[in-house]
């Protein structure tokens, strides 16, 4: 390919509409452009990384015993209605209407389509275990897109459902799932992690999220140092420190002006936070309750909600303290709190002896207070967050905190659709059971996105050999020189031959221009031609990533890039 026949258009200025960097280098390279909000078409190069990412995906989701299929993009409302979720589904279901006044939606995902078909097409236990797939557009109407193709309102997905006959045939499509993402985004050249997720509401289910670190990344994940373990801190269960107990003293109220906040308190008391508690108000859909954690924690509100089973947790303000309590905020404690209000308590409360609460009263705090002696606890349970240095469950490692993006998961469906759609297989003796499934997505723009996020610096992009848009540029310094366009054009049609990709730059700019599109744009090998190629017969090769240079006989330099090439293709194999 040569880069005069290219269509891409550069930008130097950062594009206003951008805040994060994948957003801004896709724009500025020239890999996307935006047609509404939400909304992008991919150009050349950027579609370029999209089918590498899709050939990969498509590569093993074959090797795994996965099927491709083709599904629609628009859905009868009826199929949704039959699960329920035309209704739950919300706002963000795109909703249509045809000709005829008849409802359809544009797939969100495929649950409901590809039942359908399987309730139809297997009637027998011989027809499972069934992995079917397929790699298409899937629509959202997000209330507010943004971060370009990290939460856009249509996007490309790879969605495959598994249909099994019992929870262990599930068990083993799980895996194989599993495997296969771990083979995908090694080979995509990721630094990723798998997370254990929310299982949500239903218990027992199972599901791992696929993150790529990045120092960005909208989800903080902790991971162990020693064993496999990995959680998103959202859903990463924290287990309670047991503090020896102390003879319990008498609990007294003293005066603290102006000790409103945590850090103040324990700094005017002279004790550590550890003998403190937090006490937040929350409101809970209608209903105001009270959350305690030791006053080193936080709480973790997802953790809130699961137990509660609310739709909405706010933080109850000033105005709506004062009304229902009449106390005043910073000095709210469990002491005496009024009878309406549930309590709960983090698991490592009850460890806690000789504490410092609020008094709710204005400047006063109660010290040597007891729980369960002074104050009630309506609930117990994991409330706060897990942080970064805690000891793993193993025993052995300490936690490390991380950040990434969610470009993949497996979940465990169980017989959620089959049971809401009836389908159903005849086993082996002839009666019917529901068939169990399995779901397993992957963001493909996503994914490009979360490579730029890991993989940039202040120059541009740094893709990763296996989805690099071209695996190398030739660039000619002069243009005008024929000498060195003819010898830039030889390597090029060299290392065309070898089977390389890769594109010359053979416009008519300066050179300063070409590198600095070579290095925004990405390529992760670079091979100068200039003067000295001429005179000397060498070519410069500049290593992208690091930024490497290495002068090469030009007789050398298709080997030398083959083998790099290869190399690094093999390593993302391993
Ligand atoms: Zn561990």
């Amino acid at each position: 390919m040569k880069v005069s026949n290219m269509l891409v258009n550069t930008l130097r200025e950062v594009p206003a509409e951008a805040e994060i960097i994948s957003h801004k280098l896709l724009l500025r390279a020239g890999f996307i452009k935006k047609v509404a909000s939400g909304i992008y078409s991919y150009l050349p190069m950027g579609w370029r990384v999209m089918q590498k990412i899709m050939d990969i995906i498509r590569d093993e989701m074959n090797n795994a015993g996965g099927l491709e299929v083709g599904l629609p993009s628009i859905h009868p409302a009826e199929l949704w209605m039959e699960t329920g979720r035309w209704d739950v589904y919300g706002d963000e279901l795109f909703r249509l209407k045809d000709r005829h006044q008849r409802d359809f939606c544009l797939g969100p995902t495929h649950e409901e389509v590809l039942t359908d078909i399987v309730r139809k097409e297997v009637s027998s236990y011989k027809q499972l275990p069934l992995l079917l797939y397929q790699i298409q557009n899937k629509y959202r109407d997000e209330r507010r897109p943004r971060f370009g193709l990290m939460r856009g309102r249509e996007f490309i997905m790879k969605d495959l459902y598994s249909f099994d006959k019992d929870v262990e045939g599930m068990n083993i499509s799980y895996k194989k799932m599993y495997d296969a993402y771990v083979k995908i985004f090694s080979r995509c050249g990721l630094e990723f992690r798998s997370v254990e997720a929310d299982s949500g509401a239903i218990g027992g289910k199972t599901s791992h999220e696929f993150m790529v670190l990045a120092k960005n990344g909208e989800a903080e994940i902790v991971y162990c140092s020693d064993c496999e373990y990995a959680a998103n801190v959202e859903k990463a269960e924290a287990y309670p420190e047991v503090l020896p107990k102390e003879e319990y003293k008498e609990l007294q109220k003293i005066h603290t002006p102006g000790a409103k906040t945590m850090d103040k308190l324990a700094e005017y008391l002279e004790v550590p936070k550890t003998k403190t508690i937090k006490t937040m108000l929350y409101k809970a859909d209608e209903e105001l309750v009270c959350v305690l954690v030791r006053g080193d924690r936080s709480v973790n509100e997802i953790k809130v909600k699961n137990l509660l089973n609310c739709v909405s947790l706010d933080i109850a303000d000033e105005k709506l303290i004062k009304q229902e309590l009449g106390y005043p905020m910073g000095y709210i404690g469990p002491v005496g709190l009024s009878q309406k209000i549930k309590i709960l308590a983090d698991l490592e409360i009850k460890h806690l002896s000789n504490i410092v609460v609020g008094a709710n009263e204005h400047d006063y705090h109660l010290i040597n207070v007891n729980p369960v002696r002074d104050f009630r606890i309506d609930i117990e349970a994991d409330l706060r967050l897990i942080e970064e240095g805690e000891k793993c469950a193993c025993g052995g490692g300490d936690l490390k905190a991380a950040r990434g993006i969610e470009v993949g998961q497996v979940f465990q469906l169980g017989t959620k659709y089959s049971e809401s759609l009836n389908a159903i297989y005849a086993d082996e003796k002839g009666n019917n059971n529901h068939i169990v499934m399995g779901c397993y997505g992957i963001g493909v723009g996503r994914t490009m996105a979360a490579t730029i996020e890991q993989n940039h610096d202040d120059h541009g992009i740094i893709w990763p050999m296996t989805i690099a848009p071209f695996q190398v540029v030739v660039v000619p310094i002069s243009s005008k020189d024929n000498a060195q366009m003819q010898t830039a054009e030889n390597i090029y049609q060299a290392l065309k031959k070898q089977g390389l990709q890769v594109i010359i730059d053979d416009r008519d700019e300066r050179a300063g221009v070409k590198f600095k599109d070579a290095d925004l744009i990405g390529y992760p090998l670079q091979i100068i031609v200039g003067k000295k190629t001429i005179i000397e017969g060498t070519v410069d090769v500049i290593v992208r990533k690091n930024k490497e240079e290495k002068t090469l006989k030009v007789e050398n330099v298709v080997e030398f890039i083959d083998n790099i090439v290869q190399t690094e293709i093999k390593y993302s194999l391993a």
